[in-house]
Formats: structure tokens, C-alpha cells, sequence
């Protein structure tokens, strides 16, 4: 049988800890592996601008007819603004192609595979730690992933010097995946001199970035948090970035992002999206409208965008809030080892520093789920839960 040749892949590394989590029967579970923002009463609600965009578009809709290959072309202009600023040179020269993609993994995998068939850069550099899925992603489109570092253990902070170092060793071509903002494990950042310097680098050895920008405005701001790709892209002539809407308007399940191509010029800008359409095409022919017309719809609206914006910091804060609590937390329950690096880092994660061990414990013992690299979503955390998870760290350490 044809089938039965068919081996079992393993399980997903934070999406199969949910599904764990969900068949545990203890009461007092707590998730703190898959990125999710929870409010301080532990649930994920809709956003009141969402609602009221979608409250509007229902009243207006008038068709289900397909979208365009490239999605809703109004969202695809709202992205950019964001992306690059409202006075952004690149944009008013039409150096710069959006199309609208199923979530940030969508806007990847498009992004990954219009390089594999149509350019001849087929390695990418991923930092060491990354996200879960880019190696999934990028290998699975083609590319061969390598590494370089990024995070210092011993220091719990970046380590830029191997950084470059590792990145000298790229060949004129490759692509280099940089995250935006808020580092998905370690929430360590570059400074914009950082950002200046990789930038360079890029230019001179003809590295071609990929940024992978997940979460917008969960940093420091909207504007702050798109500083190193402005920087970046003041520099280099080209490059692509693949942007996320599931965490900063809560659109997890609508599927809602963009992948933008920036080129020398309008002529390669265009040639090079009718590719990027073209690989949009063969994989879901155009993409889901509801979430590009929600964000498209908030953003033209001015108190609408207001509200988002005033919801986006509510959330941004309760973050930074939560960071603070669970370092001093630690320490009242008696823990010695230094924590205060977890207040310095930035968006929903923190690189705890704890081990697999330690991570099978609290799992096990205590009902605490934490993704094995001993990555926890700091977004999950609440007054309520802070006491028992801090408790029992105090215990597995
Ligand atoms: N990139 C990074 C760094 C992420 O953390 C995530 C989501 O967790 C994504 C991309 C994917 O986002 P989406 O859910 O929009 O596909």
C-alpha cells in the first residue's frame, strides 16, 4: 500500500505543547509556550476597533467574488505606510510590492519560495536561536538554512560580535532572515548602531535581507519598532520583509499578513512581483479577504486607528508590567540566580535560561507549560497565575 510507506512526523514544537496542554485535566494548567496575548482575566478577546471594523464590513459587503492574486489593494498600501512610514522615499518612487499573504508563515513561505525559483540565492541565514518554524519553512521551500549566533548564554544577552563574525562567512547572495523586533526565542534586540552596522555589512558583501516582522508595536512602538528596517533599508537596495497582523490587531485565526518586495527600481519591482504572483498562484490563488480588509478598514479610519493604536500600547504595557512582576516575584520566592534580564527584553518572550529538565518538571509537577528551549511567553502571564508559576520555577531550579 502506498500509504502505509508514510513514517510519523514529529510532533510541532510549541503547536503540539498546546495540544498537550489541552488533553491535561488539572485545573490550575497554565500555557506558557505558543505566543498568545492574554489579558489580565487570562483570555484573548477580540479588539474593540476589530469588532467594530467587522461590525462595519458587514453592513457594506456586497459580493464574495475573488480578490486579486495580490489581495485587497488598499490593505496592500495601509502595509507599507507601516512598514516603511508615511513619508517613506522607497514608496513614493514604487520601489516597493505588497501582496497580502495568509499570516506572517504565508508571507515566509511565498517570500522563500519566489528566491528558490527565481534567483540564484538558495542559502538563507537564520539566527541561532530562531522561531521554531523558519527552518521548517525555508527547507521546505528549497533554501539550505545555515546559522549564526545571536545569543549568549552565560550573558543572557546578544552576542553581536559572533553575529557578524558568522555573517563575514555568508557568500554575495545569501539571504539573511533578521527579525524586526521583539527576537522570537530571546526578545533581545539590535540597537538602531546594530541595525546600521548589519546594514552595511548587507551592502558590502551583497547579503540580501529577509525580515521576518511579527510583532509591530509590541516592542516599543509602531514607529520605534520599524527603526532597523528603515535603517536597513535606507542602505541596502533590495530586500523583502514577510509582516505579521496575528499578534498586534489579535487576528490570529483570519490569517492576515504581507510579504513586500523592495527593489533598485519600479521596472525590477514589478517584473519581480509578477513572480511573487505567480508563486502565490500555484499554492492558494489568492488569499482570504476578511482580515486584510479589518486592518485595511481600521487603518483608513482615523478614530478607528486611534482605538487600535490605544489597544495595541494597552497590551505592549501589560507585557512590560508582567516582566517586572515575575522578576521581583522570583525573588520573593527566594530565588538568588539573577532574573532582572528578563525585565531588559523585549515583546511576548523571554529566553528563561531554564533546561529541558526543568522544563519537563514544571510540566509534569506543576501543570506549567513552557516551550523545551525554556522559552516562555511572558504574554501569558497574569496576577493570577505569577504566584504559582514563580513558585514553582523556585522549585524545578
Ligand atoms: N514569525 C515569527 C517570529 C513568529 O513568532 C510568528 C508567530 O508566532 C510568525 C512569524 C508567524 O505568524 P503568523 O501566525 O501570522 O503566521
Amino acid at each position: 500500500m502506498i500509504f502505509s510507506q508514510v513514517s510519523q512526523a514529529p510532533a510541532d514544537p510549541i503547536l503540539g505543547l498546546t495540544d498537550t496542554f489541552k488533553a491535561d485535566t488539572r485545573a490550575h494548567k497554565v500555557n506558557l509556550g505558543v505566543g498568545i496575548y492574554k489579558d489580565e482575566a487570562g483570555q484573548t478577546p477580540v479588539l474593540k476597533s476589530v469588532k467594530k471594523a467587522e461590525a462595519k464590513l458587514l453592513e457594506i459587503e456586497k459580493t464574495k467574488n475573488y480578490l486579486g492574486i495580490e489581495g485587497v489593494q488598499a490593505y496592500n498600501q495601509v502595509v507599507q505606510n507601516l512598514l516603511f512610514g508615511d513619508k517613506s522615499e522607497l514608496v513614493s518612487q514604487h520601489r516597493a510590492v505588497t501582496a497580502q499573504a495568509p499570516g506572517g508563515t504565508g508571507a515566509l513561505r511565498v517570500a522563500a519560495e519566489f528566491l528558490a525559483t527565481n534567483t540564484s540565492s538558495k542559502t538563507i541565514w537564520v539566527s541561532n536561536p530562531t522561531w521554531a518554524n523558519h527552518q521548517n519553512i525555508f527547507e521546505t521551500a528549497g533554501l539550505t538554512v545555515k546559522q549564526y549566533q545571536y545569543y549568549a548564554a552565560a550573558t543572557h544577552d546578544m552576542d553581536f560580535d559572533a553575529m557578524l563574525a558568522d555573517l563575514e562567512q555568508a557568500s554575495a547572495g545569501d539571504i539573511v532572515l533578521l527579525h524586526g523586533c521583539c527576537h522570537n526565542p530571546t526578545g533581545i534586540d539590535l540597537n538602531i548602531e546594530q541595525w546600521k552596522l548589519v546594514a552595511q555589512l548587507c551592502l558590502e558583501k551583497s547579503l540580501l535581507p529577509l525580515f521576518d516582522f511579527a510583532y509591530q508595536g509590541f516592542g516599543a512602538g509602531i514607529e520605534e519598532d520599524a527603526q532597523g528596517l528603515r535603517a536597513v533599508a535606507k542602505v541596502v537596495p533590495e530586500l523583502l520583509i514577510a509582516n505579521s497582523f496575528s499578534k498586534n490587531f489579535g487576528l490570529y485565526n483570519e490569517r492576515i499578513g504581507a510579504v513586500t518586495l523592495v527593489a533598485e527600481d519600479k521596472a525590477t519591482a514589478d517584473r519581480s512581483f509578477s513572480q511573487i504572483k505567480k508563486t502565490i498562484r500555484s499554492n492558494y490563488s489568492n488569499p482570504p479577504a476578511h482580515g486584510g480588509l479589518i486592518v485595511s478598514t481600521i487603518l483608513a479610519d482615523d478614530a478607528l486607528r486611534a482605538e487600535w493604536e490605544a489597544e495595541l500600547t494597552e497590551m505592549r504595557q501589560r507585557i512590560a508590567q508582567m516582566r517586572t512582576l515575575f522578576v521581583e516575584s522570583l525573588k520573593a520566592e527566594g530565588v538568588t540566580q539573577d532574573f532582572s534580564f528578563i525585565s531588559r527584553q523585549n515583546g511576548m518572550f523571554s529566553f528563561s535560561g531554564l533546561n529541558k529538565d526543568q522544563v519537563n518538571r514544571l510540566r509534569d509537577e506543576f501543570a506549567i507549560y513552557i516551550v523545551g528551549s525554556g522559552r516562555i511567553s511572558v504574554a501569558g502571564l497574569t496576577k493570577d497565575n505569577m504566584p504559582a508559576v514563580c513558585k514553582a520555577i523556585a522549585k524545578v531550579l
